[in-house]
């Protein structure tokens, strides 16, 4: 599923890397040592399925992903990321 996330401005990572219970799942020193420089826009990371490489549908902001995993997480739900995916849904109805 694509998600929308927020950059680290510092080392560009995802701020999720950010969180103390993924301390240690990277080498990154900004990422180990505390809290990111978030960029409030933010970014679509975009996934696709197989087979085919179609795009997958965005998760909406505030939906909980993966859940029932220890990998269980919240997709953002801030106005940016609101607005961004009105935007984007709006796009697709408009392709087809
Ligand atoms: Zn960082
Ligand atoms: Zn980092
Ligand atoms: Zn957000």
């Amino acid at each position: 599923m694509s998600v929308l996330m927020h950059r680290c401005r510092a080392c560009g990572h995802a701020t999720g890397w950010h969180e103390p219970r993924s301390r240690g799942y990277s080498s990154c020193s900004c990422c180990n040592r505390g809290a990111a420089q978030a960029d409030p826009a933010p970014q679509l990371q975009q996934t696709y399925g197989h087979p085919g490489g179609r795009p997958e549908p965005l998760y909406p902001p505030g939906s909980t992903r993966n859940s029932g995993t220890m990998h269980a997480s919240t997709t953002c739900d801030c106005g940016a990321c609101r607005a961004a995916y009105d935007r984007l849904q709006q796009g697709e109805s408009a392709a087809g």
